[in-house]
């Protein structure tokens, strides 16, 4: 007996009971077990607390860019964005902000929400209560220098999440927010597989009368510089779409 869950910008995760991913004892079940990764890895959870996902309205969309600022990157999908009038939601690592802080201030100021992804982008389910505060504090410090106003979004990278990440992020004034579509672009898929995972996502959302809230990658957790002309394309053909069919984008604040 085995569960998996999709873990962003890493492999499938398996998860069986003797192997458990050091959270369980090996006296635990196998369904405690799979609950206790259920509740740290799946985007949908609130076992651990409640996250912000989308609002109740099926006609928007939140479209959220993790890993940056990445510099072309970046630039061209606020190139993107602003020929299609619409806002997004950026998730930056503090330590590029730190390295671009002129970039965050390009983004802030085209109109989109800037929130944090953490320092340095570990798992933070399986780090100490003092790194995890330290994380979220000097990714919210590196953004307010940049842009001198208070961070409120804060997303746990791969999703992964415990306890101290919320009591932490509830300490620093941030609301935790995950997803409900994934774009798969943390892997080189090209930009119609891209869509393709989006497209059923979307579905999905609005089967259940939700808004999407739909994770994209501008960056990458390993390095300035990575490629994501996929993901711009992938952006832009959305856009089109979303003119077309009356799909409102929106960044989160919008539903929190
Ligand atoms: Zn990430």
């Amino acid at each position: 007996m085995s569960f998996f869950f999709v873990i962003p910008e890493g492999n499938l995760l398996f998860v069986t009971p003797t192997e458990s991913l050091a959270l369980a004892a090996a006296s635990l079940s196998a369904t405690a077990a799979a609950t206790l990764a259920y509740a740290a890895l799946s985007p949908g959870s609130q076992l651990f607390g409640r996250t912000l996902i989308a609002g109740s309205d099926p006609n928007e969309a939140a479209l959220t860019y993790d890993d940056g600022p990445n510099d072309a990157v970046t630039e061209s999908l606020l190139d993107t964005l602003a020929a299609h009038n619409a806002r997004a939601t950026f998730f930056v690592i503090g330590r590029y902000a730190r390295q671009r802080p002129e970039l965050v201030r390009r983004i802030r100021a085209a109109g989109h929400l800037v929130g944090n992804h953490t320092e340095t982008h570990p798992w933070l389910a399986w780090q100490s209560a003092r790194t995890i505060h330290e994380e979220l504090r000097a990714c919210n410090q590196a953004i307010e220098d940049a842009l001198g106003e208070p961070v409120r979004y804060f997303r746990p990278p791969h999703g992964a999440r415990r306890p101290a990440v919320f009591r932490a992020a509830a300490e620093l004034g941030l609301t935790t927010v995950q997803w409900n579509v994934m774009g798969m672009d943390w892997q080189p898929i090209g930009t119609d597989r891209i869509l393709s995972h989006i497209d059923r996502g979307l579905t999905r959302a609005r089967s259940r009368g939700t808004g999407a809230n739909i994770l994209l990658h501008d960056g990458s957790q390993h390095g300035l510089g990575a490629d994501r002309t996929a993901t711009v394309a992938s952006t832009a053909a959305l856009l089109v779409r979303f003119a077309a069919d009356g799909t409102r984008t929106v960044t989160v604040d919008a539903w929190g």
